[in-house]
């Protein structure tokens, strides 16, 4: 059955390019990720964790099927940039691209020592595939009773007019992304043609990026050297900016990523755990490409009165007491339980796992000090 489905779209995409040229990146991964009939989120099961160990199921695994104890140290962070906030009566307490629901589920259930933050919560999921959506219904509506409220939309610009505390983990990878390639003359966008054979292949087109977007270090890139951007993710947090700077609240956006602009090609498909090539079979993959957190941050520091800070997954955990939370979690119980938990610290927060290379970056307004952050 996936078979088909994946013919259908590259045949949707061939006809695309045929009448039109090149496809670009960010048009090619928003239909694979997103086409109503066969858009990898809107048909699969993509995140593991819930048949089984997570290791063995869906296409990839995130920190919070990992364990719960991510879900609950991002709680308690969120309860402290409330209080920082001085506790504002009523709040949307957002999340953005949530998956299958477990970061909410782990952040309300934390928070039920402190019950005048859940009343003060209106929860707000945005997704943009009904069929996720249904799985956070089903996982979140055991909460439903403890909070303000809970909803769901499609979009960021459907956040109330209210101090918002927003969180998403592997969000803005997937958002579309360009690559352009340097030639003799300039860096032109790289777009996607159809081969004799009629396969997806990369190719050049006519349009350039403007110099003023490239970081240093460009004129000593050899022909052919790639660099990406991701004007979508920039116009998310400029909104996730502008909101806070207009209502307050605070946001964290956990991805993997680099601190610092760079070049190289980022795409990558994942499915089954394992890396594939992103043209091939179109929607039976999870597409995404490193987020350029350098770039996200040059973003927010337009915007009146915000402030971001950044730092590495570990860092971050470890500072909010992950080794605490683990001893509290494993004391008392059997050798294999003790084990278990010690592997899922090591999962979070060892450099050579996800420590490292996921990034934890906050969005807050000016004078406010948030946990781990300040
Ligand atoms: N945060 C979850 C899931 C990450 S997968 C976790 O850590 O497990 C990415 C999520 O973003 C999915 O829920 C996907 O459906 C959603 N998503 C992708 N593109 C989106 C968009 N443009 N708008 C809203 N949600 C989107």
């Amino acid at each position: 059955m996936s078979e088909d489905t994946s013919n259908a779209l590259l045949a949707k995409i061939a006809r695309l390019i045929e009448a039109g040229g090149p496809m670009s990146l960010a048009d090619y991964m928003h239909l694979c990720m997103a086409d109503p009939q066969s858009g990898y989120y809107t048909t699969r099961n993509a995140i593991g964790g819930d048949t089984g160990p997570a290791e063995e199921t869906g296409d990839f695994i995130t920190a919070p099927e990992v364990s719960q104890m991510f879900g609950e140290l991002i709680g308690i962070w969120c309860i402290a940039a409330w209080q920082a906030m001085d506790r504002p009566s009523v709040f949307t307490l957002v999340e953005a691209g949530p998956g299958k629901g477990t970061l909410m589920a782990d952040v309300l259930r934390a928070a039920r020592q402190m019950p005048d933050f859940l009343s003060a919560a209106d929860v707000l999921f945005i997704e943009n595939s009904a069929k996720l959506a249904e799985a956070q219904r089903n996982t979140l509506s055991r909460h439903q009773g403890s909070v303000r409220s809970m909803d769901w939309a499609g979009s960021l610009t459907e956040m109330p007019d209210q101090p918002a505390i927003l969180i998403a983990n592997e969000f803005l990878d997937v958002l579309p992304f360009r690559q352009y390639a340097k030639t003799e003359t300039a860096w032109r966008e790289v777009g996607i043609i159809l081969d004799e054979d009629g396969n997806l292949t990369k190719g050049a087109t006519a349009t350039v990026l403007e110099r003023d977007r490239l970081p240093a270090g460009a004129a000593d890139e050899p022909t052919g050297a790639i660099f990406e951007i991701a004007p979508a993710r920039e116009a998310i947090v400029e909104q996730i900016g502008r909101h806070i700077s207009a209502n307050g609240g605070a946001a964290l956006l956990i991805d993997y990523g680099h601190t610092e602009s760079g070049f190289g090609d980022t795409f990558q498909a994942i499915r089954n755990h394992q890396h594939a090539d992103p043209l091939h079979d179109p929607g039976e993959y999870d597409l995404t490409s490193h987020v350029d957190f350098a770039s996200l941050r040059r973003t927010a520091a337009t915007i009146e009165g915000i402030q971001t800070a950044i730092m590495t997954q570990g860092e971050f955990l470890l500072a909010l007491g992950l080794l605490e939370r683990a001893g509290a979690l494993g004391s008392g119980k059997d050798e294999a339980t003790q084990d278990t938990i010690r592997r899922q610290v090591e999962r979070l927060a060892a450099p050579e796992q996800m420590g490292q290379l996921f990034k934890v970056m906050a969005i807050f307004p000016k004078g406010i000090h948030l946990p781990a952050f300040t």
